[in-house]
């Protein structure tokens, strides 16, 4: 049997800011099966980018245990760590996080570059993934000639380039207007739906959690509710 790709029992995270603790995420128990589309809401505070970081591999808990594909996280060492984040994840942040001074093109093929991968190749997938988002007009254009939708659509490009299982979005809608927002999350379910890349992604926007077929709410660092539609 395939394992879930991620694992989380009694995850928890405590930031410390000189004297102040802050506990981030107060133990959180999750089960994310690969292919699944999830929805995080909750309050600004509540852990959503902390547990994404830490299901992200990008950050460490400092309780609980976290399985990827099955493989014990703490036990592996960094370097296998950040391969397999390179590998079989992906990342979008609501502030795009584009390089200003490469093209669409170069941003997309950045975390080809990285892995090794060819020129010719590298320039192949790129343009194959703007021309999947609405961008193959846009392949030379710095992100300053884009507008925020279409810096979305980049973003979201160079997050799935690399076929990742997992794409892991922390507010990606949160600096477009309602329309922009409706285009992005269709390219965001359609990536679900099509290839099966799990989707995990935060939210402030109710009309957007409520599309997700798995909706799980934070308060305080806990999961307060965690609700499926049936039959999914
Ligand atoms: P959300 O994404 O739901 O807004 P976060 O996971 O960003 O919540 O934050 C959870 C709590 O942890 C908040 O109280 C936040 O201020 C705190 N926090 C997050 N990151 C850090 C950090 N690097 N250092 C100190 N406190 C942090």
């Amino acid at each position: 049997m395939t394992p879930p790709l991620f694992e989380a029992r009694g995850l928890g995270k405590t930031y410390r800011l000189g004297e102040a603790r802050i506990e981030a995420l107060a133990g959180v128990d999750v089960t994310i099966e690969a292919g699944a589309l999830v929805a995080l809401a909750g309050p600004s505070g509540s852990g959503k980018s902390t547990l994404l970081n830490l299901l992200g591999l990008l950050d460490e808990p400092d309780t609980g245990t976290l399985k990827f594909s099955g493989r014990e996280v703490q036990a592996l060492p960094e370097s296998e760590k950040t391969l397999l984040r390179r590998r079989l994840l992906g990342f979008v942040f609501q502030s795009f996080h584009l390089l200003p001074v490469l093209s669409a093109r170069e941003n997309v093929e950045y975390p080809l570059v990285i892995a090794g991968v060819g020129r010719n190749e590298r320039r192949q997938r790129a343009t194959e993934a703007l021309a999947a988002v609405g961008l193959a007009d846009r392949l030379d254009h710095p992100p300053d000639r884009l507008s925020g939708g279409e810096r979305q659509r980049v973003a979201i490009a160079r997050a799935v380039v690399h076929g990742p299982a997992a794409l892991l979005a922390d507010e990606p809608t949160g600096n477009l207007d309602s329309k922009t927002t409706a285009a992005i999350v269709d390219l965001l379910f359609r990536l679900n739906q099509e290839r099966g890349t799990t989707l995990l992604f935060a939210t402030h926007d109710p009309a957007l959690f409520a599309r997700a077929p798995r909706r799980i709410r934070l308060a305080d660092g806990r999961i307060v509710a965690d609700e499926r539609d049936g039959g999914g």
